[in-house]
């Protein structure tokens, strides 16, 4: 068993893995269709192999495959079964992480009172739901909304794990209810998150300004998860990614090793404690960013120069 997470995080950065969603539905493991999470139930096989690439690439934290899962008859049969693949890949040393993602998104930039109990219902099932099958942090992520995150904390410290929340932003650098990321990380910790950061949606080149407001505002830990996507033309964020349809056609623009290890440096250089990856970032972009980061992979690869050629 790992120590305390938090613990962990206060003796310097901890590698978390990379992105599920996209990759299961692209191994045709999973379809948008029906719902990529359900891969955990028709491809169990499959979905363990992603989780033992990340881990023998070097990833400290393996996330249930629990992003998107939508309202499904077998959601507790789900989250247990997903949660038991990323324990039977991490072993004794590594850590589990739940996940949940959002139920409303930007399509409610206010929570009514309704949408607050509905939402409240959702989140408590899920986290419990795979709190019973034994995690060791959850990671609330890819939320617009502050007041959407917020309602997801108290389900998470009830359980005594600590909760990583990070926000997502698109065109511009505010939440949907209005926050910067400075002024959003704020509001999760006064609402009880004990990492927050930001995720998805952008590549490191327009993430990590966002990190770094968010490291030079809080005294927590803080999380980082960008896409692996390089942007279009004057573009901000991976607008693809969120657009039905067109998920796909960021495939060709997958951003290289190397520019990868560039990236786990600079945030580790500015302070992050929790450094991870988004849609996109595949086993070898982590054994990159291992390599960057000095920590041991069970696949070394340290006759390449990931700091091009700076060492
Ligand atoms: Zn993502």
């Amino acid at each position: 068993m790992p120590e305390d997470f938090l613990h962990r995080l206060r003796r310097g950065p901890v590698l978390g893995d990379g992105g599920y969603f996209l990759e299961l539905e692209r191994r045709c493991l999973g379809s948008y269709k029906q719902g990529v999470p359900l891969a955990v139930l028709d491809h169990p096989d499959g979905v363990l192999e992603l989780h033992r690439e990340f881990a023998r690439a070097g990833a400290e934290v393996l996330q249930a495959m629990a992003w998107g899962v939508g309202r499904i008859d077998r959601e507790a049969e789900l989250h247990r079964t997903a949660v038991a693949l990323a324990r039977e890949a991490a072993g004794p040393d590594r850590y589990v992480a739940g996940t949940l993602s959002p139920y409303f998104g930007k399509r409610r930039p206010q929570l009514s009172a309704a949408d607050r109990r509905e939402v409240a219902a959702f989140f408590d099932r899920r986290v419990g739901q795979q709190v019973a099958a034994g995690v060791d942090l959850f990671i609330v992520e890819t939320f617009h909304t502050v007041a959407e995150a917020s309602v997801a904390i108290p389900f998470v410290k009830q359980a005594g794990i600590p909760a990583v929340v990070t926000l997502t932003y698109q065109e511009n650098d505010y939440t949907r209810d209005g926050l910067s990321p400075a002024e959003g990380a704020k509001q999760l910790i006064d609402n009880g998150a004990d990492v927050v950061g930001v995720n998805c949606h952008r590549p490191p080149q327009t993430l990590l300004p966002l990190a770094r407001a968010v490291r030079k505002a809080v005294d927590v830990p803080v999380c980082v998860q960008p896409t692996a996507y390089e942007l279009e033309p004057g573009a901000v964020y991976n607008r693809e990614i969120v657009v039905p349809g067109l998920w796909t056609t960021v495939e060709p623009r997958v951003l290289s090793r190397f520019a990868v290890a560039e990236y786990a440096k600079e945030a580790e250089s500015i302070g992050i404690e929790f450094i991870g990856a988004c849609c996109g970032m595949l086993p070898y972009h982590i054994r990159a960013m291992a390599d960057a980061l000095g920590k041991p992979s069970t696949l070394p690869d340290r006759t390449r120069a990931y700091s091009l050629g700076i060492e």
